[in-house]
């Protein structure tokens, strides 16, 4: 039986760690779309065409460690405002939702354009300041040299760029449930997801 959960938001609200977390709980697949656009962005950044290589993208490309740097992530979101981008990436991301046994997909304009008719939908967000913090200290842990104020720059510009775009604007779909974590820690924001997810499913 498919059933797609789709959960959206900006960067480092906890989105990923929620949608892993969900995923294993209810025992379905998980696609992290964000992927998809950090392996378009990260051939752009080797002078590749960024339609060209959204229509050449393969499985292979997206495991890759290199893709969660933060100039991938702000090459993502330059390729990610490019229609045909955009269009080029929506088949694989519907196949996937509908796939039997149930999918999450997480990621900036799941509930709201690739599946609308998702069963589940949350919008997973928090402060600026709070995201920056958390992506600061990844960034630190894995021994990248960096600045609270450039990751809260970071922060801020791909959240104007994903927000503003004219082509699936990253915003909260109408029917979606609105979880904010910035004072919330792991344990309580999954329990939340789900509780929500749960109540769709009833
Ligand atoms: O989620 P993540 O930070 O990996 O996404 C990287 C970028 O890819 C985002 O800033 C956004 O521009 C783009 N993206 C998107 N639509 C999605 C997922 C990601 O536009 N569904």
């Amino acid at each position: 039986m498919a059933f797609t959960i789709a959960i959206d938001g900006p960067a480092a609200a906890g989105k990923g760690t929620i949608s892993k977390a969900v995923a294993a709980h209810f025992g379905f697949a998980h696609l992290d779309t964000g992927l998809l656009y950090r392996a378009v962005g990260a051939k752009t950044l080797d002078g590749t065409d960024p339609i060209a290589a959204s229509l050449a993208l393969v499985a292979e490309d997206l495991d890759n460690d290199s893709l969660r740097s933060p100039e991938v992530a702000q090459a993502a979101s330059r390729v990610a405002v490019i229609g045909e981008v955009r269009a080029a990436l929506v088949d694989f991301q519907r196949a996937f939702a509908r796939r039997a046994g149930g999918a999450v997909l997480d990621g900036r304009d799941i509930g709201t354009v690739i599946c609308p008719n998702a069963e589940a939908k949350l919008f997973v967000t928090a402060s600026a300041e709070v995201r920056a913090e958390r992506r600061y200290q990844e960034l630190i842990a894995k021994g990248t040299q960096t600045s609270i104020e450039t990751v809260l720059a970071d922060v801020r510009e791909r959240d104007a760029r994903d927000r503003d775009r004219a082509e699936a604007p990253m915003v909260a779909a109408k029917d979606a449930v609105v979880i904010d974590t910035s004072s919330l820690g792991i344990e309580d924001a999954v329990a939340a997801a789900i509780a929500a997810i749960e109540a769709a499913r009833a």
